[in-house]
């Protein structure tokens, strides 16, 4: 941090050797409200522009995120440390949804009409979506155009300005993607970037101005972030990480379980909302699916298969998790000596107790725990005997059945037989309940989240005899009007 000159400014730093990537401003409450009064009118105009030309620039924008994708790409990379090839698929992930949001925010969110009921026969009612104004949306670091884009894409669609405030780990992806955005809409600033450190994204959530915030991050800051919107009413979207399980059934794909189970907890180093962070097995198959999975897991290294961890201070509780579950449970794969900064190989360790932070907080590092159970009910019993509860992976060999503890899994998203398919689903809604967080982004769902319905009732014609709000009612209308309700309602199904 530096404020040699006149305005303050913060480093971005390339994880993986420490280079600087960039320096970008400290921006306060002042220059948050100044950000965030521009883009008042800014939403205005573009609320205002009618429904195909909005698609229109969107789905330019997409055209412009696509074509630059190296840049993005390598933005990402610099800044998080993550393999190029993971960046890129982040990118398309985040494509998709901006295609998804610019193609069906006129049917979801359009006006249209709905019917007025018999009591109601005389009215024409009509529902439509309107935008918020501006909203503000704080990221994460982890899927830095992924995450936020799953707010961002969709409050556009719905008609609303943005001003982002991206992490203080990723402030350089967060200019670019506005920047990219103004190629499409040169005209207003309609999605600007603010940067800074944790206050500044507190002055997001406390700004008068801000209509809605989206919030991707801890538990612990979401807390802070809705205190602050608490001042204003100001509504709130929160995703907040989880501590999800996969659960493998007697009669799955044992092979494939163990590869998902790999890949769900070890990609990204582990800092993935929704990646795999225990592992249930059916006693009937545990042996083969440890055998499968340390066979797996053998060959995959940090630095060559999935990058450092992004975030310093993480490392200590990755660190402090390792720790709790070696010494609690029996470790099969790797152990304190996989911490090797920025770098940590994979942890597996098996029988770890469930009421030990290494099972019951999020790590958002590469381990994972593995436990053996009786039968699926007990691994779905003990999957959701959790505080988050954002997704889980079933592996199972029967469709119904794995259907049927997919509903019964405390958790916003369930993936059955893949795992965090549903994110590359732009239609499906992705949130969580409990410590993840409430609201959802994605899907007709989250183009809603970023909207106010309006609902519209107009009477056509007087009902004679039914001039029910009134005070020149009379009995005898009351009466027709018990009279209607008791045909209508009044049959009893017993
Ligand atoms: P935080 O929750 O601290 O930060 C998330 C975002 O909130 C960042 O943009 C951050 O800005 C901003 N922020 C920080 N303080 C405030 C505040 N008081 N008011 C408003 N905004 C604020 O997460 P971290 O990045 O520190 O990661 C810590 C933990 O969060 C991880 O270990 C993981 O458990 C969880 N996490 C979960 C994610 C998910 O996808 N669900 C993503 C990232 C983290 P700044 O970066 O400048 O501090």
């Amino acid at each position: 941090m530096s404020t040699a000159t006149e305005q303050r400014t913060f480093d971005s730093l390339n994880p993986a050797t420490g280079a600087v990537v960039g320096t970008h401003p400290i921006q306060d409450a002042a220059a948050v409200r100044a950000a965030v009064a521009a883009a008042e009118p800014a939403a205005a105009w573009w609320g205002g522009l009618d429904w195909a030309e909005r698609r229109k620039r969107l789905l330019d924008y997409k055209a412009v995120v696509t074509r630059d994708i190296a840049r993005v790409v390598d933005m990402v990379h610099q800044e998080t440390g993550k393999p190029k090839a993971d960046a890129t698929l982040e990118v398309i992930l985040a494509i998709t949804h901006i295609d998804w949001a610019a193609r069906n925010a006129r049917r979801v969110l359009g006006p249209r009409q709905v019917s007025p009921g018999m009591v109601g026969v005389n009215l024409a009612a009509t529902l439509e979506y309107l935008p918020l104004g501006v909203v503000g949306v704080i990221g994460p670091w982890n899927y830095p155009v992924f995450t936020p884009m799953g707010s961002i894409a969709y409050a556009l669609a719905a008609g609303n300005a943005v001003v982002f405030k991206p992490s203080e780990l990723t402030p350089g992806v967060g200019v670019l993607l506005a920047d990219l955005f103004a190629e499409s809409v040169p005209e207003q600033p309609v999605f600007r970037t603010v940067t800074g450190l944790g206050e500044t994204g507190a002055a997001l959530a406390g700004d008068p101005g801000v209509r809605k915030i989206a919030f991707t991050g801890s538990t612990a800051t979401a807390k802070r972030v809705m205190a602050a919107c608490a001042e204003n009413l100001t509504p709130l979207v929160a995703e907040c990480g989880g501590k999800d399980a996969l659960i493998v059934d007697a009669d799955a794909n044992v092979p494939a379980a163990a590869d998902a189970a790999l890949w769900g907890a070890m990609s990204n180093s582990g800092q993935t909302c929704v990646g795999v962070e225990r592992v249930y097995v059916v006693d009937a198959v545990y042996d083969d699916f440890m055998r499968e999975l340390t066979g797996r897991a053998a060959n995959v290294r940090a630095g060559q298969d999935y990058g450092p961890v992004t975030m310093p201070a993480q490392i200590d509780v990755i660190r402090r998790h390792i720790d709790d579950a070696v010494a609690t449970g029996k470790t099969v794969l790797g152990g304190p000596e996989s911490v090797r900064e920025p770098y940590v190989d994979p942890v597996i360790v098996e029988d770890v107790p469930e009421d030990s932070p290494a099972v019951r907080e999020e790590t958002f590092g590469p381990t994972l725990t593995v436990r053996r159970v009786a039968d699926a009910d007990e691994a779905l019993t003990l999957a959701n005997a959790s505080a988050y509860g954002l997704a889980g992976t079933i592996f199972s060999g029967n469709v119904r059945r794995a259907m049927a503890l997919a509903r019964r899994m405390r958790s916003g998203m369930t993936a059955i037989n893949s795992v965090v398919s549903f994110a590359s689903v732009p239609a499906l809604p992705f949130g969580g309940v409990g410590d993840s967080g409430f609201g959802r982004i994605h899907g007709a769902d989250g183009l809603r989240e970023f909207t106010r319905p309006k609902a519209v009732s107009r009477q056509r014609f007087a009902l004679p005899g039914m001039n029910l709000t009134s005070f020149t009612r009379g009995q005898a209308e009351l009466d027709r009007l018990v009279k209607l309700v008791t045909f209508l309602h009044g049959r009893r199904k017993r």
